[in-house]
């Protein structure tokens, strides 16, 4: 009896067909998984109206753009009042009322505090600081005129003690020069991490020398174990979630990913 092994044009047509189909999607779920293993999963340094400048946008537009970028987390973290035309401490009162889940994106509520005196007297009350998720501590200008190098680094640790205090905001400007060795070893200390800012990065960044000194702090987390934040210190919606300049850096680096706390 004669078998017939010559398989039909129609089946080879459908084999390969199928061939390519498992191919493709083989390859595109390594480009996807490889995305989201880049990306971070929440950023917690984010400024709405409420700080005063730079944007209009509302909790609710940070929120929406979150999700649009794929974040689990977002963190509200606008000025302290000391910052010119910044929301008073009722603001800051009221975020524990507000929604803990927006747009699928789990909310976090704190502040961006300005550190105000060289003992490290920040503007917000302790009583108030408890009520919120999280705080930044930070030098700006014109809430806290620049000491030594000493004297920021004492005013900048002195300040980790009020509550809730997790995050350094930007210690990489040469306008408030710090100890770094002294600085981070204080922080892991008081389970404090310091960010990476993107803002910082950014080609034409106002802040002086960060490059530089990011490379730095890099250098003593590493050497310490001590955890970095990424972060956009997006004024308004149109940033969230953008590290890019901050990934280029900790790339170029070779900084380890399970020091990053924000890495998905
Ligand atoms: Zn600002
Ligand atoms: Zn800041």
């Amino acid at each position: 009896m004669k078998v017939n092994k010559k398989p039909h044009l129609f089946m080879l047509f459908l084999w390969y067909f199928y061939d390519f189909f498992v191919v493709f999607v083989v390859f595109r779920l390594l480009f996807v998984y490889n995305g989201i293993m880049k990306k971070i999963s929440m950023d917690l340094h984010t400024h709405t109206a409420a700080s005063g400048h730079a944007t209009h946008d509302t909790i609710t537009d940070l929120a929406r753009a979150a999700s649009k970028a794929g974040l689990l987390t977002l963190g509200i973290s606008d000025h302290g009042p000391a910052t010119p035309l910044a929301c008073d401490a009722s603001y800051f009162r009221g975020l524990k009322l507000a929604p803990k889940l927006r747009y699928g994106v789990k909310m976090l509520y704190g502040a961006e505090l300005n550190i105000i005196s060289s003992e490290g007297g920040v503007d917000l009350e302790d009583s108030v600081l408890r009520e919120l998720d999280y705080a930044f501590i930070s030098f700006h200008i014109p809430t806290f005129t620049p000491l030594t190098k000493e004297g920021n680094t004492d005013a900048m640790i002195a300040a980790m003690d009020h509550p809730n205090v997790r995050f350094l905001g930007h210690p990489d400007d040469s306008r408030f020069p710090l100890d770094y060795e002294r600085l981070l070893n204080a922080a892991k200390a008081h389970n404090i991490c310091p960010e990476i800012n993107n803002v910082s990065l950014a080609p034409g960044a106002y802040r002086v020398n960060c490059h530089e000194n990011c490379c730095t702090i890099l250098k003593i987390c590493r050497k310490l174990s001590l955890p970095v934040l990424l972060s956009s210190d997006s004024h308004g919606s149109a940033h969230v979630g953008d590290v890019s300049y901050a990934e280029d850096l900790i790339e170029g680096m070779g900084f380890p990913d399970e020091l990053i706390l924000n890495r998905a």
